[in-house]
């Protein structure tokens, strides 16, 4: 495909984007790439200044009727979901080499898009690369049939694996690329069909991912994708009647509009949701000068890597009173160092907010956690000049009360609340309606055990924070989500378990007694 739906570089080239009829092209359905049937379009802002780059189709609910037609047909012709997973397993990897290849122009595609580092954006290539491999493998370890003992020589029993069918993907703005691996590459794997809508703030590199499918020979029809609005197109996938599953991953509040919106038509749903996520820190984690400064620069870490937007983030500090003081004053003496700035400059190791919506959100939660009296120890404010940049922001002396503790912000805000006893820790790091992820720091094995058992969240890091691995599942309890992606789980969220019971040797089973044979 020649087809580009961007352009980076200097500001004349920018300007010239908008002129690019061709760049609109971004929905694909059946084969075909297409503008919007409306003829809409958006204009994609780059959060370093505030300025159009690129412009997509704005689809809305007649396109999305399009695609999902298309993965149904491709789905019922059986052409993907009947090639042998040999051949599934080759293509998925065939995209990872391609992912190799392309890593450059998608890692800085995305760092624009997204308003990440220029390395953040490449190691999120890496990752997906690593997705579609994972899946690879993992669909051809367990492409064979589980035999069932069923008590008896006369019967053969097996339960068998089959795809769900048509699968509407739907993605948010902070990883667009990593989420959409994450549901792409296992649907693909148990041969589903699907249409992906990524998010509306960042659907650039998502399009050039379906690129690298069709490059890669999946057969056309399989991968569809709009782009446009959540509230048409999101939803009209979340309700369509001819869609079999619905992954989401996002906020709270549009997981619950999809999945209500899907109950009427009985689809499987997932949802990766928000979370309130709680790093724990007991004092003898901190006894050795080592100690301490792992502690500080993981906390740093968790808290502020991609300006807060991640659905992980450590953003609730829970530190023990004795080392409060120490803790937070250089914790917040290096969250004033943080160098913000556009992701592909030298040396800039956070990029901006990703819309002027989330900064206004985060501006409004800090003077909210302000009026209801915390105390600021770093950052608080915007940085001079363009873009949607906000500065590390530390917020000492928080109680369980305040929204800035009980509401995900998805903005560089770490907010501090001590406890005394292991009892205490546990009681607050478990006080939220979230359990994505948390974590625990200390030196004491039992203790890291005991805290680790309690943590009432869907990955819990014991001296650490914010390491995943392809092969282990990742959600979350409670309001977090349902469902898990990655991991054997994430496989199996995208199929059919189907039982096959043959009777060797049939015979009457007499239960109507009273009935004779002729
Ligand atoms: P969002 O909920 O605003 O949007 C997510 C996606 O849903 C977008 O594509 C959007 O267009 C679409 N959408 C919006 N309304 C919809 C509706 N009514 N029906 C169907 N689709 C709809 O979330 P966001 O602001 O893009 O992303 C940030 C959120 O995502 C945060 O809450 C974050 O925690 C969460 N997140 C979770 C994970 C995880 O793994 N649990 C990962 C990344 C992000």
């Amino acid at each position: 495909p020649n087809r580009r739906c961007y352009r980076q570089g200097d500001s004349e080239e920018r300007k010239a984007i908008r002129d690019v009829t061709a760049a609109q092209q971004t929905i694909h359905v059946g084969g075909e790439w297409r503008s919007a049937l409306s003829g809409a379009t958006r204009e994609i802002i780059d959060p370093v200044d505030a300025t159009a780059f690129a412009v997509v189709a704005e689809g809305g609910v007649r396109d999305t009727d399009d695609a999902v037609a298309a993965a149904r047909a491709a789905f019922d012709d059986g052409s993907w979901p009947r090639t042998p997973v040999a051949e599934r397993a080759a293509l998925l990897r065939r995209v990872a080499d391609l992912l190799e290849r392309d890593r450059e122009r998608i890692g800085a595609l995305e760092s624009q898009d997204a308003g990440k580092t220029l390395e953040e954006g490449r190691v999120d290539v890496d990752c997906v690369r690593d997705a579609f491999r994972y899946f690879a493998d993992l669909v051809e370890k367990e492409d064979g049939g589980r035999a069932v003992d069923a008590g008896s020589d006369d019967i053969r029993s097996v339960v068998v694996h089959e795809p769900v069918g048509v699968c509407a993907l739907i993605t948010p703005w902070n990883y667009p690329l990593l989420q959409a691996s994450w549901k792409i590459a296992p649907a693909l794997a148990a041969g589903n069909t699907f249409v992906i809508k990524p998010s509306e703030i960042t659907p650039l590199t998502t399009v050039v991912l379906v690129e690298l499918l069709l490059e890669a020979g999946l057969p056309l029809g399989a991968a569809n994708i709009v782009t446009g609005p959540g509230h048409t197109v999101g939803a009209r996938l979340a309700e369509h009647p001819d869609v079999d599953l619905v992954s989401f991953t996002g906020g709270l509040v549009s997981g619950t509009k999809v999945a209500r919106a899907a109950a009427d038509s009985v689809k499987k749903v997932a949802l990766e949701l928000g979370g309130k996520n709680p790093n724990v820190v007991f004092a003898d984690a901190c006894s050795t000068p080592e100690g301490f400064d792992t502690a500080v620069d993981q906390a740093l870490n968790a808290a502020f890597i991609h300006s807060g937007q991640v659905c992980s983030a450590g953003s609730r500090l829970i530190v023990e009173e004795s080392l409060r003081e120490r803790f937070v004053a250089e914790l917040a003496r290096r969250a004033g160092q943080i160098r913000l700035g556009r992701g592909t400059d030298e040396g800039v190791e956070c990029g901006p907010l990703v819309s002027a919506a989330q900064l206004a959100r985060t501006e409004e939660y800090v003077a909210s956690a302000l009026g209801e009296g915390a105390v600021l120890r770093a950052g608080g404010e915007r940085p001079a000049g363009p873009g949607y940049f906000y500065r590390p922001t530390v917020l000492d002396r928080c109680h369980r009360r305040m929204r800035v503790i009980r509401e995900e912000i998805f903005g560089p805000v770490l907010t501090v609340e001590t406890f005394r006893t292991e009892e205490e820790a546990v009681a607050l790091a478990n006080d939220t309606e979230y359990g994505l992820a948390g974590a625990v720091w200390t030196s004491d094995a039992a203790r890291a055990r005991r805290v680790a058992a309690r943590l009432r969240h869907g990955t819990v890091w014991i001296n650490d924070f914010h390491p995943y691995l392809p092969q282990a599942e990742w959600g979350g309890f409670g309001k977090s989500g349902i469902g898990r992606e990655l991991g054997p789980t994430g496989l199996a969220e995208y199929r059919e378990a189907k039982h096959i019971y043959q009777n060797l040797a049939p015979r009457p089973v007499r239960w109507f007694a009273g009935t004779t044979a002729k």
